[in-house]
């Protein structure tokens, strides 16, 4: 396909979203990724957090993480281009130990994911002995060495009921926890680990062990948006990310997933929409559906899938950067949990 080819294509989906300016100079760069994907037969999965000209050109899979973890175990390419963030990346690695894994930008983190450390994993075990450990697939391959089993914000639930177990430590993303807590009427505690008593360090009546780790995208939405977006459209549908606080995801008419919350905007008829996520989504969803109004809250937006640019996706693929290295014992241990949660589905 050549770059007039490639615009055609792209502006077919992004002429409302993406203007014409950039498009052209995004179709250029998607025509080297083409080239160089075809070259180093390499798959490039998109997270649903991408830039819309992103999104809709280079990505052979888009979805959410559970999705695009089921797209890497399954690939049979030589080189796995990850456009999303470094958990994400070190999760097609877990998955494809003999592949060579790219996350174009080395900077790209997670504010969940640094909130809990290996030392903090190993603290809770011992102080709640053969209590199972539940991991969101947010944090990094050592800590999901330390748990019985990953989870993501499509199976968070499912998860926890399949352990069949009186109490599970449910880690690092408070607000996820508290969630699933108030869905399965489970009572949850956040102890202190480091020495103190904490409320919840009284009597063993607890179910859900959590942790007071927190995305600094969804943490951000409040009621008070809600009520002022509904203020100004009463009739429109707002779709919260369970990383959102309870407070939010109740308020909200729908709480699920990335890839939940775009089934409910193409399945359902409202006059207008408001997502509770990363901003990009509406501009992916809008492009992808042009009958349906998106409003958008782009005060907030992640910095770390922000660092993921098509430059940087060319210069993965042209200069092998930046391969993900996970040590082979810590992998083979995270590979259970990760490889666990992708039975359940
Ligand atoms: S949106 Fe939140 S959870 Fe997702 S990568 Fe950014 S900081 Fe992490």
């Amino acid at each position: 396909m050549n770059s007039q080819e490639m615009y055609e294509k792209m502006k077919a989906k992004l002429e409302r979203v993406v203007p014409d300016v950039e498009l052209r100079y995004k179709a250029e760069i998607a025509v080297e990724i083409e080239e160089l994907k075809k070259h180093r037969n390499a798959v490039i999965l998109g997270h649903n957090y991408m830039e819309p000209a992103l999104f809709h050109s280079i990505p052979d899979f888009t979805g959410d993480s559970l999705d695009l973890s089921r797209k890497a175990a399954r690939t049979d390419k030589d080189v796995i281009v990850f456009c999303g963030v470094r958990f994400m990346a070190e999760t097609a690695k877990i998955l494809n130990p003999s592949k060579t894994v790219l996350l174009p930008s080395a900077k790209a983190g997670c504010s969940l994911a640094a909130s809990i450390t290996v030392d903090d994993v190993h603290a809770l075990k011992n102080k709640f002995p053969g209590v199972p450990v539940v991991t969101y697939v947010n944090t990094y391959a050592d800590v999901k060495a330390e748990s019985d089993i990953c989870c993501t914000s499509s199976n968070a639930i499912a998860v926890v009921e399949s352990l069949h177990t009186q109490a599970v430590i449910f880690l690092p993303d408070e607000y996820l926890a508290k969630n699933v807590a108030r869905e399965t009427g489970k009572h949850i505690i956040f102890p202190s680990v480091s020495g103190g008593k904490t409320d919840s360090d009284d009597g063993l009546d607890y179910q859900l062990i959590g942790w007071r780790g927190r995305c600094e995208v969804h943490e951000k939405f409040t009621v008070k948006d809600i009520e002022t977006v509904r203020a100004q459209f009463p009739d429109v549908a707002i779709l919260a990310h369970p990383e959102c606080s309870p407070e939010v995801t109740a308020a909200a008419d729908f709480s699920g997933s990335t890839n939940a919350m775009i089934r409910y905007v193409q399945e359902s008829q409202a006059p207008h929409y408001l997502l509770l996520t990363e901003c990009a989504m509406g501009d992916n969803i809008a492009a992808a559906n042009p009958q349906k109004d998106m409003l958008r809250l782009c005060m907030v937006r992640c910095p770390h899938m922000n660092m993921i640019t098509m430059e940087d996706t060319r210069d993965a693929l042209k200069f092998n950067q930046y391969v993900i290295e996970i040590p082979e014992e810590i992998r083979i241990k995270a590979y259970r949990a990760v490889e666990r949660m992708i039975q359940i589905g």
